[in-house]
């Protein structure tokens, strides 16, 4: 039995039906560590915490810790990092998307040294077209506009060194992308392959408005280029504006007989500036709505109750 402790720290929300075969499967992979696995039930209105508390009777590595009410995703996995005791800690899925029978190769690469493992989507033939499609895209404008590369088809199905999740633990942001965090760690990363399976049971809970709020989530906390955007965005229309004016000028003094006197152009040109500045006022608010959310300090989450922690 080697002698470092591995955590499993697995966000749950309305899972009932996937603890049992997870841990069916998860189980005989750990056999060989020793292990705790965290349940983060992230406000679950069905039997997922039953069904947990169950199992951590008569294992005592199984761990829960139950929120108030759903905090979303990304705070149930901060909060594993902070309960987890592990010397690595693994995230992992509980709909089985993410097979658990990869955790020896990534724990492997640990032992040589390697402190982010990311397991990375080889096939993502069980995504819809749509989610595929509109996950490249994402990742190409998250790249675009971040100055932290992002590795693309990876997801939240990763390997964290104690030094890092002790990283991620001590910083004090309220907003979440822990996707961009670990990247923006600078801790140097290897993957392992996986293919994805599809969900065992139940639905996503990552519909698309979710999503996009992912995506704008990861977008405002690194980078600040939208910003620089719609500065440029503003010199453009002037830019035109400018050239309007000296359109109208020309027209006006050379060419009297032709100028037509029309409101077409001043439609178009009162439009377009509309647009632009709305655009920017909107993104202007977002980074505000931001700033306002983090310097409220509220707790991320609220733990309700703890077992076997
Ligand atoms: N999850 C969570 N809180 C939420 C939404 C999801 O803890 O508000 C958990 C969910 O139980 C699952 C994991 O996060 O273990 C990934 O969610 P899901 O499978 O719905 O996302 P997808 O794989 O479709 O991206
Ligand atoms: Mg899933």
């Amino acid at each position: 039995m080697p002698n470092f402790l591995l955590s499993i720290i697995i966000p749950v929300f309305n899972e009932e039906s996937n603890v049992d075969p997870l841990l069916k499967r998860l189980l005989p992979v750990l056999k060989n560590y020793r292990y705790e696995i965290i349940f983060i039930n992230d406000g679950s209105r069905d039997k997922t915490a039953f069904f947990v508390k169950e199992r951590s009777k008569t294992n005592k590595n199984i761990k829960m810790v139950s929120f108030v009410r759903n905090f979303g995703h990304q705070q149930a996995l901060s909060a594993g990092y902070r309960l987890s005791k592990g010397d690595c800690v693994i995230s992992l899925d509980a709909d089985l998307q993410d097979p658990p029978e990869i955790i020896n190769q990534m724990v492997d690469k640990w032992q040589k040294g390697v402190k982010i493992v990311y397991a990375k989507r080889e096939k993502r033939d069980v995504d819809s077209f749509f989610k595929k499609h509109t996950a490249r895209c994402f990742y190409k404008l998250i790249n675009f506009l971040s100055d932290t590369p992002i590795p693309e088809d990876v997801g939240d199905f990763r390997l964290l060194d104690r030094e890092v999740v002790d990283f991620i633990n001590s910083l004090n942001e309220q907003s979440r992308f822990l996707r961009g965090l670990v990247a923006w760690s600078g801790f140097p990363a290897e993957y392992v392959s996986f293919s994805r399976e599809k969900r065992l049971t139940g639905e996503t809970h990552y519909p698309l408005s979710k999503m996009l709020n992912l995506a704008l989530e990861g977008i405002m906390s690194f980078s600040v280029k939208p910003l620089r955007i719609a500065s440029y965005l503003g010199f453009l229309s002037s830019f035109i504006g400018f050239l309007g004016i000296i359109y109208a000028v020309i027209g006006k003094v050379f060419l009297p007989r032709y100028w037509v006197t029309g409101w077409s152009a001043l439609f178009v040109g009162i439009m377009f500036i509309g647009g632009i500045q709305l655009l920017t006022i909107g993104i202007i608010g977002e980074y505000l709505g931001k700033i306002y959310k983090e310097v409220q300090k509220r707790p991320p989450f609220l733990i309700k109750e703890k077992i076997n922690l």
